[in-house]
């Protein structure tokens, strides 16, 4: 099969792309430069014949992926502004809803052998903040910050901003979906992962390219961006990037995941767990709190996995497997 693979240069995309292409599968991946695209090819070289890099520079655009998703049998729509710095909500989420419709407005009128989409959304359009312990599942969406982009606007928080983007880019998906139910070769399925940790695949991943996500990561364990009061309380849910590769794998391959909303993820945390565990693998951070247990950690936000158990089936990594393979990872890098 023929799989189309969106963002392909992003650190979640990277993974997907080097498992489809172990798996056998021939990929066509966007990016949205010349440049980029020089980059990936070289990361891939030795399974070059299996592989085509195309330039989508502006997937707003009317018919952007029309020629990009012919002969396409499967589609993962991964690309979507991930930052802290629009000033407008609309900076941030026009381009992650459009960016969306885009993709399955091509798949309508030219992806004629497309049978599923794959689309990365998030937790952030799932979860609401919480000071009391709550399970979120499939059926809950993040209707507070949408509320509080629109009643705060550019004063809502980047993270709030963020989110609505996901939340508004996922609704577009599903509503595109069920309007041309009957036009449509394909199913959709959505991911909804929590923060996402894990080595990167590229070989000039500077601190400055690394996706949000692992940054913050490396500044908080590393770089003391959380102060030794706020490691052990302060906390959120994630997932192995390998991991969440693999879902969207099986989540193009089984064929009861057709329609379903899945969230992934491998566990909750406290920024202490993982500075626990780098300094576990002999990592020189900084000590955080000693006295910390995360036996009595409280956790707020967690979800029910049931879905994902019965659909996918996924391994999760631990906080010790992930840590340790970024660990090695970075070192590589010197
Ligand atoms: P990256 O920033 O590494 O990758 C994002 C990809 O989307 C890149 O290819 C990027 O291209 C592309 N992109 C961003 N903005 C635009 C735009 N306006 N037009 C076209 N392409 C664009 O992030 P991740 O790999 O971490 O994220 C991948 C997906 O996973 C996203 O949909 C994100 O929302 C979702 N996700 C990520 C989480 C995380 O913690 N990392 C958590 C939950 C969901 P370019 O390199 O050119 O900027």
């Amino acid at each position: 099969g023929k799989i189309l693979v969106t963002g392909a240069n992003g650190y979640v995309a990277t993974w997907i792309v080097r498992m489809l292409l172990g798996q056998g599968f021939t990929v066509r991946g966007t990016v949205r430069s010349e440049a980029k695209a020089v980059s990936l090819r070289e990361e891939f070289t030795q399974d070059s014949d299996r592989l085509e890099i195309v330039v989508v520079e502006d997937m707003t655009k009317a018919g952007a992926f029309d020629e990009v998703v012919d002969g396409i049998d499967a589609i993962m729509h991964t690309a979507s502004p991930l930052h802290y710095n629009a000033m407008e909500p609309s900076e941030i989420i026009v381009p992650a809803v459009l960016g969306t419709t885009r993709v399955l407005e091509s798949a309508l009128a030219h992806g004629n052998l497309v049978k599923r989409i794959v689309i990365t959304s998030s937790c952030a359009s799932v979860m609401q903040v919480q000071d009391t312990p709550r399970v979120f599942s499939e059926s809950d969406w993040n209707d507070a910050a949408l509320a509080e982009v629109e009643e705060k606007g550019v004063l809502a928080t980047q993270q709030t901003k963020y989110r609505a983007s996901k939340i508004l880019a996922e609704r577009a998906a599903w509503e595109f979906t069920k309007e041309n139910k009957d036009n449509i070769s394909w199913d959709l399925v959505v991911l909804n992962p929590p923060y996402v940790f894990g080595p990167p695949i590229g070989r000039t991943a500077t601190l400055e390219s690394l996706s949000e996500s692992l940054r913050d990561w490396y500044r908080n364990i590393f770089q003391g961006g959380k102060t030794p009061e706020e490691l052990p309380v302060v906390g959120q849910c994630w997932i192995d990037v390998r991991d969440l590769a693999d879902a969207h794998i099986l989540a193009m391959n089984k064929q009861e995941a057709g329609g379903e909303r899945i969230v992934v993820y491998g566990g909750p945390f406290k920024w202490q767990d993982w500075v626990n565990a780098a300094r576990g693998c002999g990592a020189a951070v900084p000590l955080g709190d000693k006295s910390y247990d995360p036996a009595k950690a409280a956790h707020y936000v967690l979800y029910d996995t049931s879905r994902a158990a019965r659909l996918l089936d996924i391994k999760y990594r631990t906080i010790m497997e992930c840590t340790r393979d970024t660990i090695e990872d970075f070192k590589g890098r010197g």
